[in-house]
């Protein structure tokens, strides 16, 4: 895996404006990407079709271009993949990585409720079912997770970090109606895209394990994880409008220069000694995403002023 060249990507879902959270995502898979030499790339994860709009998507290609984290190649539409994503769900059905769960809603949520009062994850008694007595309705496909043993992402900002298989119920690849869901669609396009690094947000760790079992099941290579923790507000909090969750767009019309936003997002999780002030080839050249920082950044605007007004 590590004689691969380095693939980054950012995979914004286009529902809404984009922030700076969604910024030094970007700026960090740039930076590592640019530092090794590798190539970084942009999917947009339209697979929510309530909630994906075209202006959302403008807004991405906006941010990012007004930031100067443009992507080495066209972006890819994720839901525009979902035939290629079915395509996966059959090749874990054949191998036995998957199976076919045939439970109603009705029979779902009652081993849900089950599974709540034993205090264990939710199992389908399809799990081992033989293929003679698959009744005549719509089924969807889970991923016959090990039952047994544990999962263990070494993430490069957290270290490593330990989920029980027992803990992790069968996660259903695809729906009833033949949609392919979140998880299966992202190990299938980061796999496609060649994709060496998933460096994201920390909202995303306990989905790395679930995404390691897909891997395993196609007997694909794992990425190396990265998941950053969140950035604060000033008050330590989490953002809000008031206290930097801006749109990236509005920090243009602050009259913030985009080289100034690099430098000061850059500094948020990540620095190089004691410099306040960096070029982009300096920080090319010093980042690591070994040396983000574990514990969440906080929003700083004095200091991002400091820099704008350097610029
Ligand atoms: N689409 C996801 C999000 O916007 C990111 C998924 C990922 O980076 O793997 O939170």
């Amino acid at each position: 895996m590590s004689d691969r060249p380095v693939v980054t990507r950012i995979a914004p879902s286009p529902t809404g404006s984009m922030h700076i959270g969604t910024a030094r995502t970007a700026l960090f898979n740039w930076l590592y990407a640019k530092h090794t030499g590798g190539k970084f790339l942009l999917r947009i994860e339209d697979t929510d079709r309530e909630r994906s709009t075209e202006a959302a998507v403008q807004v991405i290609f906006d941010g990012l271009k007004w930031l100067g984290l443009e992507a080495d190649e066209e972006p890819v539409f994720q839901f525009a993949r979902a035939a290629r994503h079915r395509e996966v769900a059959e090749a874990l059905l054949a191998n036995g990585g998957a199976y076919r769960d045939y439970m109603t809603a009705e029979e779902l949520e009652a081993e849900r409720e089950r599974a709540r009062a034993e205090g264990r994850v939710v199992r389908s008694p399809w799990r081992d079912a033989d293929p003679a007595t698959y009744p005549d309705r719509p089924f969807a496909v889970r991923l016959k997770s090990p039952l047994q043993g544990e999962t263990v992402i070494d993430d490069q900002v957290k270290g490593p970090v330990t989920f029980q298989n027992s803990q992790l119920d069968d996660l259903i690849i695809l729906r009833s109606d033949g949609t392919p869901t979140y998880n299966l669609a992202v190990v299938v396009d980061d796999h496609d895209m060649g994709v060496t690094h998933v460096i994201r947000g920390d909202d995303h760790l306990a989905n790395a394990a679930r995404q390691t079992l897909i891997y395993q099941g196609m007997d694909w290579a794992t990425p190396t994880w990265a998941h950053l923790p969140l950035i604060h507000g000033p008050d330590g909090a989490k953002l809000s409008k008031r206290h930097g969750a801006q749109a990236v767009s509005e920090f243009d019309d602050m009259g913030y220069l985009p080289e100034a936003m690099r430098n000061y997002l850059a500094k948020l999780g990540w620095g190089h000694g004691d410099d306040e002030i960096f070029s982009d080839e300096q920080a090319i050249a010093w980042f690591d995403i070994k040396d983000v920082v574990g514990a969440p950044a906080r929003l700083d605007w004095a200091k991002l002023n400091h820099l704008n007004n350097h610029y």
